[in-house]
């Protein structure tokens, strides 16, 4: 259960990734607020993750924060993202990663503004979006 289901050695993650998706997915790097393409999304759907595929968080959970980050009120389904402890930087955090495959995603706070009180905060290169069936306009 603790070690996920995909492991591949770094020179395949490489190979996977766009240099920007490995740095955050695998080296758990940062983007910038505001630079992220999945910010802002149109049409409804699901949003999985760049390294693995696997399904994360729904658009129905999206909301904006302001943060500058994709941000959602909870996973789309238990045991999707994982949870660990992050005391990097000088802060002490939530780490969020995916499942599946390790990969990082980004930090949930405590701070959500919906009923669940959380706020996911994930870096948009870590996530791929897929528009819901026949909600092309
Ligand atoms: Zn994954």
């Amino acid at each position: 259960m603790a070690s996920p289901e995909i492991e591949l050695d770094d020179s395949e993650w490489r190979e996977r990734l766009t240099a920007a998706q490995y740095e955050v997915l695998r080296r758990s790097a940062t983007e910038p607020a505001w630079s992220g393409e999945l910010l802002h999304v149109d049409d409804n759907g699901v949003f999985h993750c760049a390294g693995c595929g696997a399904r994360l968080f729904s658009t129905e959970s999206k909301f904006e924060s302001g943060s500058g980050w994709p941000s959602f009120d909870r996973a789309v389904d238990d045991g999707t993202v994982l949870e660990t402890t992050d005391s990097s930087h000088g802060m002490v955090r939530t780490e969020i990663t995916c499942a599946r495959c390790g990969g990082h995603l980004g930090h949930v706070f405590p701070d959500g503004p919906t009923d669940t009180g959380l706020r996911y905060c994930v870096n948009s290169l870590a996530l791929t979006f897929e528009p819901e069936e026949g909600a092309e306009s």
